[in-house]
């Protein structure tokens, strides 16, 4: 798992900023969160050897009075989800009765903190720094996050502990057969749908530990065939010892979705669609995984609602509409069955190989069927695809001019492929190169 940083501080200390230059590299994936956790954010980044993910807390309010309740809301949050917390401070404003506060908090908190001096650009260094000793945070750290002096030599000291790690991460294991993550906000039924697609199912040993960060695996078999949960809902956990209701970790959802092949996305048709749930969707989406959609808690519905809900995601989630949609009820377990077909015809679509002579026919059929536009005079050609990747499965598409085929030709021919190629519950890439 990446080390988790958490950008903790008052407003204006330049915690955006910092967080924009540690997630400005590449394979940054900035996922934005604001209407499911407030006002947290969540990039991944990447320093040498090192990838990160980090959390800016959008900033805790100066308001003396209001600073224990904002803490509480969504800082603290953030802090339980980090490995490592900086707290900024301002070295132009000085030492402000705020800092103090947060400095109070952080200290009878268990996690690794550093005390980083913002905008010491122009000052001297020492100086400005020296303000922030009596915080008893230890060595204030100067730097200045806009124009990135120190940022390298901080962030190079604070991921030393932790281990390299490739910056496109191996691809989940697959030696224990399909792993399911299920997903969706507080709520929406995820521990009773893990429940009901475990219930009657051989559960295999499963380790139980690990932090309120880390998802459970529960590796079982159904009917011969091997699968893992990623359970995000922390459901046995919750059955066997007494605990009030976990708290909901972006996290431990963003890491799930990245160690399963397939997502089952879990929607509450009760509630209807929330923002929350186009975030989420949003950020498996970018992840490239396959897809599930359960709508969950159909028993006892009116028609109308029914008639209200199936429009509302068809309207809604039209950009996911390669994943298969299941109306379900994961209390009285109709209809749970048919998620697992759906999850095989997923994985299968998801990990496909065809060949370069299949791929190319496919192309030159589409293309005789509806000829690609002319553009100053020359028609566009393709001549040639071959699998570029997969999981998802990635089409490369050779020919001239094809920096200017339209976006409807080129959904054209991913509908093609898709249809042609029967591929399902997977998103599917393009990418056309050009001979001239
Ligand atoms: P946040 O509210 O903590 O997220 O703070 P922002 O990142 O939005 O920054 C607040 C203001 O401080 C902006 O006007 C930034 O341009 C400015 N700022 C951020 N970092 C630096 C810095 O290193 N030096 C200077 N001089 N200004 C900075
Ligand atoms: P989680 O937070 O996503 O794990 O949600 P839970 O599984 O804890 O379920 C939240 C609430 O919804 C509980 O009271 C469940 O009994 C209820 N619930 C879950 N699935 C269904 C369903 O299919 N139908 C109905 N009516 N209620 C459900």
């Amino acid at each position: 798992m990446n080390p988790v940083i958490a950008l903790v501080g008052r407003p204006n200390v330049g915690k955006s900023t910092l967080f924009n230059r540690l997630t400005r590299t590449r394979d940054a994936l900035v996922a934005d969160f604001a209407g499911l956790t407030r006002d947290r954010k969540y990039g991944n980044g990447a320093l040498g050897d090192k990838t990160y993910t980090v959390i800016d807390t959008g900033g805790i309010s100066g308001n003396e009075e209001g600073i224990e309740a904002a803490m509480a809301e969504q800082s603290l949050l953030a802090i339980d989800e980090a490995d490592i917390v900086l707290f900024m401070v301002d070295g132009r404003s000085g030492l402000t009765a705020a800092d103090e506060a947060i400095a109070n908090h952080l200290r009878v908190n268990q996690k690794k903190t550093w005390l980083v001096v913002n905008k010491t650009d122009g000052l001297e260094e020492h100086s400005a720094a020296a303000d922030f000793w009596q915080l008893g945070l230890g060595d204030p750290r100067p730097i200045a996050a806009a124009h990135g002096r120190n940022v390298t030599a901080l962030i190079d000291e604070v991921l030393a502990p932790f281990p390299p790690r490739e910056v496109n991460a191996a691809p989940p294991d697959l030696s224990n057969g399909i792993r399911i993550g299920v997903i969706g906000r507080p709520n929406v039924g995820k521990s009773t749908l893990v429940n009901r697609l475990l219930g009657e199912e051989r559960v295999i040993v499963f380790d139980e530990a690990g932090t309120t960060r880390d998802a459970i695996e529960i590796p079982f078999e159904r009917r011969g065939k091997p699968y893992v949960l990623v359970d995000t809902a922390g459901v046995r956990r919750r059955k066997n010892v007494k605990e009030t209701t976990e708290k909901f970790s972006i996290i431990k959802t963003l890491e799930a979705i990245k160690d399963c092949h397939v997502a089952v996305m879990v929607l509450d048709a009760r509630s209807g669609l929330v923002d929350q749930d186009l975030h989420l969707l949003d950020y498996v989406l970018s992840s490239g995984r396959a897809l599930i959609l359960a709508v969950n808690k159909w028993d006892g519905l009116e028609q109308e609602a029914k008639d209200k809900m199936r429009t509302e995601v068809k309207r809604r989630l039209g950009f996911a509409d390669y994943a298969e949609m299941h109306f379900i009820s994961a209390l009285h377990g109709t209809a749970v069955g048919d998620l697992y077909p759906s999850i095989t015809r997923a994985f299968d679509s998801a990990n496909s190989h065809w060949s370069t002579n299949r791929l190319t026919t496919l192309l030159q059929d589409a293309v005789s069927e509806h000829q690609p536009p002319l553009v100053h005079g020359r028609r566009i050609k393709l001549r040639m695809a071959h699998q570029g990747g997969s999981n998802p499965p990635i089409i490369v598409v050779h020919g001239n001019q094809t920096g200017s085929l339209p976006e409807a030709y080129k959904r054209y021919l991913i509908n093609t492929f898709r249809k042609v190629l029967k591929v399902r519950g997977t998103p599917m890439r393009f990418e056309f190169r050009s001979g001239d």
